[in-house]
Parts: C-alpha cells; sequence; structure tokens
C-alpha cells in the first residue's frame, strides 16, 4: 500500500479471480467459462464494428437493449447492459445500499457481493445457507436491507423456484431485492418475467457463460424503468461508454443466434448429469446443480489435495477456503471429452 492510499481502502480485501495460467495448457474448469467458441455471427458482426474503433460507441447501447429487450419480454428502457454483470452488481450496490440500507446475502454464494459492499462502505449481514445448502426464504423476509441473491446459487449450483423469490419481493416491499441470474441459462427459473409485478426486483444476467462471451465483458440488469434509471445516473457518473462497439455488435450477434446458445446449454447440462453421475460412482458427494458446475466434495480425500492433484495433471478447478465449502471443489462443466478426463484423472487421484 503506498502512503496515498485513502484510508477508506486500507482494509479491503479485493476480489480474487480465479487463476488464468499463462505457463502451461490445462483443461480449464476453473471460472465457469463455456467450453464451446463464441457465436460465428458475433465474430462477424464484431470484426466489422472494429472498423469504427476511432468512434466512441453509442453511450445509449440503444440497439442492444432493444434486441435484449425484445428477447425478454420488456422494453428498452428496462435495460441497461454493462461491461460484465459484476459492472451492474457495483452499480445496484452504489445505487440501492448506503449506511443506512444494508445488504443482506447468503454466507456461501458469490464472492464479489462482500468485496462490493465493503468498496461502497455498504454494511451487510450474510446469512448462513441450511445445513443442505439450500437458502431458506424466510430468512430473507422483512430483512429491511437490499437483497443480493443469486438464482442459481454459486458455487452450490442450487436454485430456488421462482415462487420462493416472489415470497422474498413480497414480504420487502420497500427495499429492492436484486436477484443475480448469471447461470440461469443451464436450468434454473429466471424471474425476469416478474418485473412488472414487482418494482422492487433487479435481475442480473451475462453474456459470459452460457452465451460464450466472457472475454467480451457483457452482462445487463433488467427491472422496472425507475430502477434502471437510477442505475443510469451511476453508470454515467462513472463510465458512460462502458460497452465497447465491439462487445455491444457481437452481443447482436448472439442474440440473433439463440438456437446456437439453446445448444450449447443443452450440452452442458447434458455433460453435467453426466459428470455428476461419474462423480457420484467414485463416492463424490455433488450438489444438486442448475448451473454450469459442479460443488462436489469426497468422503475420504481431502479437497484441497484433489484440486493439487488434478492441476498437476494439467486440469484446473476451483478450490475454496471458507470453512464451510473447504472439503468442496467447483467443477466447471465442459465439453464432453474434458469430462472424460476429469474422471479418468480422479480415478486415479482418489
Ligand atoms: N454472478 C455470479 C454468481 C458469478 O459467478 C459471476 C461470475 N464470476 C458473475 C456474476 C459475474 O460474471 P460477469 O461479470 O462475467 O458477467
Amino acid at each position: 500500500m503506498s502512503r496515498f492510499l485513502s484510508g477508506k481502502y486500507a482494509d479491503m480485501t479485493p476480489y480474487t479471480p480465479g487463476e488464468q495460467p499463462r505457463n502451461r495448457k490445462y483443461i480449464k474448469l476453473n471460472t465457469n467459462e463455456s467450453p464451446f467458441p463464441p457465436s460465428e455471427k458475433a465474430l462477424l458482426l464484431a470484426a466489422e464494428e472494429a472498423k469504427s474503433l476511432q468512434l466512441y460507441p453509442d453511450p445509449e447501447c440503444l440497439r442492444l437493449r432493444e434486441a435484449l429487450a425484445a428477447r425478454l419480454g420488456a422494453e428498452p428502457e428496462e435495460v441497461l447492459p454493462t461491461n460484465g454483470s459484476d459492472e451492474i452488481l457495483n452499480f445496484a450496490f452504489m445505487a440501492f445500499c448506503d449506511k443506512d440500507c444494508g445488504a443482506v446475502f447468503p454466507d456461501i454464494t458469490y464472492g464479489f457481493y462482500p468485496v462490493f459492499a465493503e468498496l461502497n462502505g455498504v454494511p451487510y449481514r450474510e446469512i448462513p445457507l441450511a445445513e443442505d445448502f439450500s437458502v431458506r426464504t424466510g430468512d430473507y423476509c422483512g430483512v429491511n436491507a437490499t437483497v443480493f441473491l443469486a438464482n442459481p446459487n454459486a458455487p452450490t449450483g442450487m436454485a430456488l423456484p421462482r415462487t420462493e423469490i416472489e415470497k422474498i419481493l413480497r414480504a420487502n416491499p420497500d427495499n429492492v431485492v436484486v436477484i443475480d441470474e448469471a447461470y440461469v441459462d443451464f436450468g434454473g427459473e429466471s424471474c425476469v418475467g416478474l418485473i412488472h409485478d414487482y418494482d422492487n426486483l433487479l435481475v442480473t444476467q451475462t453474456f459470459s457463460k452460457s452465451r460464450s462471451m466472457a472475454g467480451a465483458r457483457l452482462g445487463f440488469g433488467v427491472g422496472n424503468a425507475e430502477l434502471i434509471r437510477d442505475l443510469n445516473t451511476i453508470k454515467y457518473s462513472t463510465n458512460p461508454y462502458n460497452i465497447n462497439r465491439m462487445t455491444a455488435a457481437a452481443g447482436l450477434g448472439v442474440l440473433a443466434d439463440e438456437e446456437y446458445t439453446r445448444e450449447n446449454c443443452r450440452a452442458v447440462e447434458e455433460n453435467r448429469e453426466f459428470a455428476a453421475a461419474e462423480l457420484r460412482a467414485l463416492g463424490f458427494e455433488c450438489l444438486e446443480s442448475r448451473a454450469n458446475f459442479i460443488l462436489a466434495k469426497h468422503p475420504r480425500t481431502d479437497g484441497a489435495y484433489i484440486y493439487e492433484a488434478l492441476k498437476e495433471r494439467g486440469i484446473l478447478i476451483r478450490h475454496f477456503t471458507k470453512e464451510r465449502i473447504k472439503e468442496y471443489n467447483r467443477i466447471t462443466v465442459g465439453s464432453r471429452e474434458q469430462m472424460q478426463a476429469l474422471v479418468e484423472a480422479l480415478k486415479e487421484i482418489v
């Protein structure tokens, strides 16, 4: 830390992204990326758009908002594209939380939530998941704070039905409820259809997982127009050009290639069921996942050891050190070949 860093950040522990190794070619199952290449349409449109890089992009991102709105059954003014969904989540902490209105989220969830809370000086409470890692919706009713819930949750992969989210929305009419649907396309139930029923609902999604665009950084929020206007105040006060030209063009290409996305999601779901069955046959306990990853532990083999032993064999997965899940590893669901290689390596290890 330099002697110039503002005291308000002195105690910050930043988010630790998953490893992006450069020294060796790994089978990369550690950051929930898609094993499939981006849509051809996305690549073509992005390459064409690159010819106009001397010009700023459209700060209103109008064409992308129109295309997204049409896909989501919303209006363009109900949608805000961002630089990854991380950005809209940070905007939500900035816009809808402060020292008088803190945040609540589960103890085991996306590790960026406490970081955003700390960055923005927002007091927060972590609500323990049940013993079986499920979200007890009753714990989120009448909390007097902004609610952040990943659904499906990460790194558990477990999902809540929409009816349970509705209970939380109804029980917190004066607080914003943010539903982070980064993984919803792999078998979850989306709450986007509820935005016209609840003025306190903000849904966030991403192009990083199901749409093979993690490297382009594109996410979005969808909610009633007033919430989106508030979030735009934050956007225009930080980075009006948050979506670069190539990313916006690639996003349009992906949205025009919906069947490709659907096929890839179906393949990931099949590979997930294949991998979970193979892991269980090796004695692993796997949580019931509706996402593109599996959280698994072995009753007789240490979680950190499994992570290291796989790494030595050229396979990267994600190990967490948090007490409640330190025996587990989160394994991204990749292609069938990648899952087969994983299973073969695990047979040697356990
Ligand atoms: N939410 C959850 C639950 C995630 O796991 C991630 C991925 N790290 C994100 C949001 C953010 O993803 P991105 O910024 O790539 O859209």
